[in-house]
Order: C-alpha cells, then sequence, then structure tokens
C-alpha cells in the first residue's frame, strides 16, 4: 500500500463564489486499514460536515461489501463459492467486479483481480523469508485468470467459474471507494472536492478562485519529500502504486505487494507508477496494472489512451530513472506561477 501521497497545498480557509460564501472544511478517517482525508467547500461548516459523513458512511458500505478481511462480506462468500453457482451481490461488488474485469482486458491480464492465491502465497513466503518454490508459484498462478470470473447482469450475480479462485480487490478498491466518496459528496450538493484515501485521489471541481486543486506526489526515492511541481487537477483522479512503502523481504531484498500473473512473481524494479485518469477506479487499476507491464509499456499505454497520463519511477541497469507520457507536464505546476 503506498501511504497518502498527496500534499494539499494553496487552499484558503474560506471564499467567495459568485454571491455563496463557502466554507472550507475537512475530516479525517481510517477506513480499509488506511487513512482517508476529504475536504470540501460548502455553504456553512454543518453542511460540509454532514457531507463528509455520508462519503464515509457509503466507503463503509463499499468496505463492508468488497473487503476480503471481513468474513461476512460479499466478496469473501463470492470467494467461498468459488466453483459453484452464481451468487447475488451488492451492487458495490458487481460494479467494481465489472470494472476490474475491463482493465485486465486493457492490460492483456497484467491487473487481474482473481490475483487472491499468488497475493497468499507470496505473503505467507515473506514471513518465513524465502521465495516459494517455482511449483508452489505454478500452482497458485493456475487459479489467477480474470476470464473465470462470470457476471450475471440479471439479478446482478457473479459466479467464480474455477475451484480456487480467489479475488482480490487490492488494486481498485480504494479508487472504487473514492468514486463514490465523491458521488456521496455530489448527492449533497457539493461541488468542489478533494478526496485522498491513502495515495487514490479525487479532485473533484475547484476551489473558489482556483481552477484545480493542487496535489502534491510523494518523491519515493526521497522518503519525506514530494516532487517539487505538484498536479493541478480538476474533476480527474491520481493514484500511485509503488514497492517503496509496502513490500516483503526475501533473502534481504525488496519485493514489491504486487504480482505478475503471468510469471507468479512480484514485479521488479518499478519504483512508482503515478497514473491520471478521469476517476479513480480506473487511476487505481491502472497504476497497479502498469506497475507489472513495466516502464516502456506504461508509456506505450497512456499513448494509446487519451485521458490517461503516467510517470513512471524505475529502477533500470542499477540508475534511477523517471519517465513521464507526453501529456503529464501539463498537470505540473511551478509553484511560483501559482497565484
Ligand atoms: P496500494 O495498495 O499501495 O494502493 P496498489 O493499488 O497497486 O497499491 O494495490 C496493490 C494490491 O493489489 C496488492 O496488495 C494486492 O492486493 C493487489 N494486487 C497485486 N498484484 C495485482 C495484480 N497484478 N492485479 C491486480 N491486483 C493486484
Ligand atoms: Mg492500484
Amino acid at each position: 500500500m503506498v501511504l497518502l501521497a498527496v500534499a494539499i497545498l494553496g487552499c484558503g480557509l474560506w471564499a467567495q463564489a459568485g454571491t455563496v460564501s463557502l466554507v472550507r472544511v475537512s475530516d479525517g478517517a481510517t477506513p480499509m486499514g488506511t487513512y482517508m482525508i476529504i475536504t470540501v467547500y460548502a455553504p456553512d461548516e454543518a453542511a460540509g460536515r454532514s457531507a463528509i459523513a455520508a462519503a464515509f458512511q457509503r466507503v463503509e458500505e463499499v468496505e463492508a461489501a468488497t473487503s476480503h478481511y471481513r468474513e461476512q462480506s460479499d466478496l469473501s462468500k463470492l470467494n467461498r463459492s468459488a466453483g459453484g453457482p452464481p451468487l447475488a451481490v451488492s451492487p458495490h461488488l458487481f460494479a467494481v467486479l465489472r470494472r476490474s474485469i475491463g482493465v485486465s482486458q486493457e492490460t492483456d491480464g497484467a491487473f487481474d483481480v482473481t490475483v487472491g492465491p499468488l497475493v497468499a502465497l507470496w505473503k505467507r513466503t515473506w514471513k518465513k523469508g524465502t521465495p516459494p518454490s517455482d511449483a508452489e508459484a505454478a500452482a497458485a498462478r493456475l487459479c489467477v485468470d480474470y476470464r473465470a470470473v462470470r457476471l450475471v447482469p440479471d439479478g446482478g450475480r457473479v459466479q467464480l467459474l474455477k475451484p480456487g479462485t480467489q479475488l482480490d480487490l487490492g488494486g481498485i478498491g480504494k479508487g472504487y471507494a473514492s468514486d463514490q466518496a465523491i458521488a456521496a459528496l455530489r448527492e449533497r450538493g457539493i461541488s468542489a472536492a478533494l478526496v485522498a484515501l491513502a495515495g487514490d485521489i479525487f479532485a473533484f471541481g475547484s476551489p473558489p478562485e482556483k481552477d484545480g486543486w493542487l496535489v502534491g506526489i510523494r518523491d519515493p526515492i526521497h522518503p519525506g519529500k514530494i516532487f517539487p511541481n505538484p498536479l493541478r487537477l480538476k474533476n480527474l483522479a491520481v493514484s500511485t502504486s509503488g514497492d517503496y512503502e509496502q513490500f516483503g523481504e526475501v533473502g534481504g531484498h525488496r519485493v514489491s505487494h504486487i504480482l505478475d500473473p503471468r510469471t507468479g512473481k512480484p514485479v521488479v524494479g518499478m519504483t512508482s507508477v503515478t497514473v491520471i485518469a478521469p476517476d479513480a477506479t480506473a487511476a487505481d487499476a491502472y497504476a497497479t496494472g502498469l506497475s507489472v507491464l513495466g516502464a516502456d509499456a506504461a508509456m506505450a499505454f497512456a499513448q494509446k489512451h487519451p485521458g490517461i497520463e503516467v510517470m513512471v519511477v524505475c529502477e533500470r541497469e542499477g540508475k534511477t530513472q523517471i519517465l513521464r507520457s507526453k501529456g503529464f507536464e501539463r498537470f505540473e505546476v511551478a509553484l511560483s506561477s501559482d497565484p
């Protein structure tokens, strides 16, 4: 998990938008084993607080349906049903699985929410400090195949076609939850908000008299620092995945928590991948999937997909390189130029 990759800069305490004076309200919570900060502009403090409370409540609903840490979640029930008949699931779980399968198709299976058996295998390994045998990795890999997830729109049902299939939404769930938080805020009439769920951020609208939110991306090479040029984002999401904060150790080597479904092994050399996308579900899933595909493929992906911009920090031949897709720089702001 990449902990909060943002710093929020340059927000006034209050401002005038048209004739309505808006108040900036911010609050935090700790869903999904991490932390979440929501900042909104609202007509008054009470309206802001109640909108934020509704957003946190929505995130709790998403977590209750999609967490594999909760035995009674629809996700856990579905995992227990693998190889059996279709199961009716929460609309949240259905929606996030639909998006997951789409990203799997676009990334040729590099992103795959059926990665559960591999995640479990490598977690056990991290504890022991030795990598799994090739046979163990091959056996786990056999159960990884997003095509074994069958969505039945009639009745919102899902079927896991192969016994042993285990879903793990770690690579997309926080992005989906961020989008849902924004949806809840919009339902409460909020028109400017910044939602940050660890490294998954949605910048909705703009603070009064600004043109977008400034979002700082943490520099993975210099712990505690952010890149000098923050991103200015409006109605866009950004997500960062990387091996620089959550990793295991095997034989003294740092091991990414992102696994390559094609090899059954952790990704190496991709220090961080930052993706700008129209929503946080896409940004989160692409950041994970492009980490698997590697730096050059990530750049090619951005080139091919309008609306997607990517920055990669990677290790090549012992050197750290930073690559940006063509349009990424458009969002970077030299701070001195910010009014
Ligand atoms: P973070 O949790 O730091 O935000 P990611 O969004 O990249 O990072 O998610 C990493 C998590 O995604 C892993 O902990 C695991 O649960 C899951 N995962 C690992 N490899 C893959 C993969 N190839 N496709 C989809 N999900 C993955
Ligand atoms: Mg992700």
